[in-house]
């Protein structure tokens, strides 16, 4: 029997931490200005540079709604790229099992942004090759401007940033929402825009009974991303990412927030504390190595 994700409870909510399994890749644009020598310790790097990462997909779930965050990289890749991101299958449908539950379960997907390692698990590619929706009851929410600049990239870094988008996005037209700004997906699940690793980048923000969990998606990707100055070299805006992390960061060591790391290999979810002015980990959720071999 296949290990059950870890979860916690946000007031009435249950968040499951489910994860397309891991990947790897390059640490130095996972870390950007931060030399290799201060992150190395923390994300051994392997022969190609690469470091192994996770593809953490909340589950929040109160009731008849079950609410997924990203998707991972899904089964959609060709053998060569599976080879460069050192990753098997999408794991997320035998993640839900596990939980007893199946892709019809959810109900509601809040995409971060539309980069392949969030986007690609939205659709399946079945044995014939045909691509169809991976959660075929799920509203779909993107927000509107991600959805513009995906569908129409200005200049050649976005062109490779959204070169796979069109063909996932193809076969769930007719389920997706584009939302423009915060907004609220049920009541005390809100998607928030916080920008800067992407123009319209959104994290979710769970709260209810003053207990609260966000998932902060691209801007705060690994554990180690708490650091002001650590940040992906992929940020669009990277002092935008700077501001919000410092914002939602400090609310939640006020506030003693849950929050979860795209990411992170080790950790699912953690909550943080001000120490002396330096954010750092309190309480976590580690990830279970037995979780990824179950599925192996
Ligand atoms: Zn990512």
């Amino acid at each position: 029997m296949a290990e059950r994700p870890p979860k916690i409870k946000v007031g009435a909510f249950e968040v499951a931490f489910l994860a397309d399994g891991f990947w790897r890749n390059d640490g130095g644009c996972m870390f950007g200005v931060v030399p290799r020598d201060l992150w190395k310790h923390n994300h051994p790097p392997d022969e190609h540079n690469r470091i192994r990462l996770n593809l953490t997909c909340p589950l929040i779930v109160k009731g008849a709604d079950a609410i997924l965050v990203d998707t991972g990289i899904g089964n959609r890749l060709s053998s060569v790229e599976r080879q460069i991101f050192d990753h098997g299958d999408g794991w997320l449908p035998e993640h839900l099992r596990a939980l007893g539950m199946e892709a019809g379960d959810v109900t509601h997907l809040i995409v971060s942004h539309l980069h392949f390692d969030h986007c690609g698990g939205i659709v399946r590619r079945r044995n014939s090759g045909v691509l169809e929706a991976a959660f075929p009851r799920a509203r779909i929410f993107v927000q509107k401007g991600e959805l513009e600049i995906a569908g129409d990239p200005r200049n050649e870094r976005l062109r490779a940033a959204y070169r796979h988008a069109a063909e996932v996005l193809a076969p769930v037209r007719s389920m997706l929402e584009a939302i423009d700004g915060d907004t609220d997906i049920v009541a005390g699940v809100r998607a928030v825009v916080t920008g800067g690793h992407t123009r319209d980048h959104q994290a979710v923000l769970v709260s209810d009974a003053a207990e609260c969990f966000m998932h902060l998606a691209d801007i705060v990707p690994t554990r180690s991303h708490i650091r002001g100055p650590w940040n992906q070299a992929y940020d669009l805006d990277v002092l935008r990412t700077m501001e919000q992390k410092a914002h939602y960061l400090g609310l939640a060591a006020e506030q003693r927030w849950w929050l979860s790391f795209a990411h992170d290999d080790t950790v699912f979810a953690a909550m943080v504390k001000n120490d002396r002015g330096r954010i750092v980990l309190g309480d976590t959720v580690p990830v279970s190595e037995r979780l990824f071999q179950s599925f192996q």
